[in-house]
């Protein structure tokens, strides 16, 4: 097996299990190529823990093991897959929801691979070439460890042509609709990088639901397919959903469709959120709540947007169509993004504007994606839910 040897002084860090491999931790190391698999040693030779070559981030790679005599084989990845699944059994139980996350990378103990759940078809991603040599070694693991209807793939590194697709199992056709929180959307596993649905921002959809939308109208921007006003609308006056993207207005119809909302009750434009901001100042329109959950970064014809750079105008735009007294739900996804520095965004532009606020609820991400207790970047999702008055 290949050797990597840390520099002195850094030991510490990976006995304490911190799962990533720095390449700026590594003193010296043998010729590495995606996949292989690495020993860590101290720069006394001392073993610390084995890990796979797949270059992430800054990361070299991810420890898979702290047992030198551990072989990485089927066996491995079927032990890891055993317990996340029993770690998953409350899923598998609740009523009104059927897809979720199977295996969240590192915090499941193989950091690059994740395994979704839609109603038993079954979304592999992988996020390094390195992770991906381990392929079929991985899904002979899950076929021996997951019922499934249906497994598919997609690539989440580049430098691969070939995006994912189909693996095995009995293909269905492309819409299924899942269910979450007796709610439906539609979902395809076929159709570029995204599915239809993020799986983790179910418990920030529920509470906009349950605490957020009664008797509200409810702004939902970079709304994507609409999740969030689908859920909003079952207790709301009305939704408004705002995207960029043409086909955001059909895969929004559609699941208002299949949650026996009639489209056209509800309100959908295809608009920048900038232009929408200034179009329902000139028509004068109001929201009882604004919900902000956008991409880290886009690039359009005009500019780019990236959250760092521009929430504070997100929110302040925000205030310019929140009626006197209501409430803004603001997420992020980006472990760069610390919710410290989430939180002072939203503070300093809420008191830059001089409104009164009082931050309702602050969370992250559920159960099924599983982070790893020394690894900060793994909760990169936060919400915000902020009661205000203006
Ligand atoms: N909030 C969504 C997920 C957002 S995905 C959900 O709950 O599922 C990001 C979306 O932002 C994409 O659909 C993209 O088309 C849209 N988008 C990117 N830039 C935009 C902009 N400037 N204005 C409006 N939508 C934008």
């Amino acid at each position: 097996m290949k050797i990597a040897t840390l520099n002195r002084g850094k030991e510490t860090k990976y006995l304490n299990q911190y799962p990533l491999i720095d390449e700026e931790d590594i003193y010296q190391h043998d010729h590495l190529k995606e996949g292989d698999l690495v020993k860590i040693v101290t720069d006394q030779q001392q073993y610390i823990a084995t890990g796979y070559v797949g270059r992430q981030h800054k990361g070299l790679g991810w420890v898979l093991s702290y047992d030198e005599n551990e072989d990485i084989n089927t066996q491995f990845f079927v032990k890891l897959f055993e317990s996340a699944l029993e770690e998953r059994e409350y899923y598998f139980n609740i009523d009104g929801t059927n897809a979720f996350r199977l295996f969240n990378a590192e915090g499941d103990g193989v950091g690059g691979l994740t395994i979704d759940n839609y109603d038993s078809h079954l979304l592999i991603q992988w996020y390094s070439k390195g992770i991906y040599k381990f392929r079929y070694l991985i899904i002979e693991a899950i076929k021996t460890v997951f019922g499934y209807t249906s497994l598919y793939e997609k690539m989440r590194f580049k430098d691969t042509t070939y995006t994912g697709g189909f693996v095995d199992g009995k293909a269905p056709e492309f819409p299924i609709t899942i269910e979450e929180n007796f709610t439906f959307y539609n979902v395809d596993l076929e159709d570029g990088l995204m599915t239809g649905i993020f799986l983790d921002q179910k418990e920030v959809r529920k509470k906009l639901r349950d605490q957020f939308s009664e008797d509200r109208d409810v702004l939902n921007l970079f709304s994507y397919t609409g999740a969030f006003s689908v859920i909003a609308a079952q207790n709301a006056r009305s939704t408004t959903s705002v995207d960029l993207a043409n086909r955001s207005r059909g895969l929004t119809e559609e699941n208002f469709g299949l949650n026996g909302i009639d489209p056209k009750s509800q309100y959908i434009y295809v608009m920048d959120t900038f232009d929408y901001y200034n179009y329902a100042a000139r028509h004068g329109l109001q929201y009882e709540t604004v919900v902000i959950d956008p991409p880290s970064f886009a690039r359009n014809k005009k500019k780019t947007f990236s959250v760092q750079k521009d929430y504070g105008s997100l929110v302040k735009g925000a205030l310019s169509v929140l009626a006197p007294e209501g409430s803004l739900l603001l997420c992020i996804n980006s472990s760069a993004f610390s919710l410290k520095a989430f939180k002072n965004v939203i503070k300093k532009t809420l008191d830059e504007e001089g409104v009164e606020f009082e931050i309702r609820e602050v969370m992250g991400l559920p159960k099924d994606f599983k982070t790893h207790p020394h690894y900060k970047p793994s909760k990169y999702l936060k919400a915000v839910f902020i009661d205000i008055k203006h």
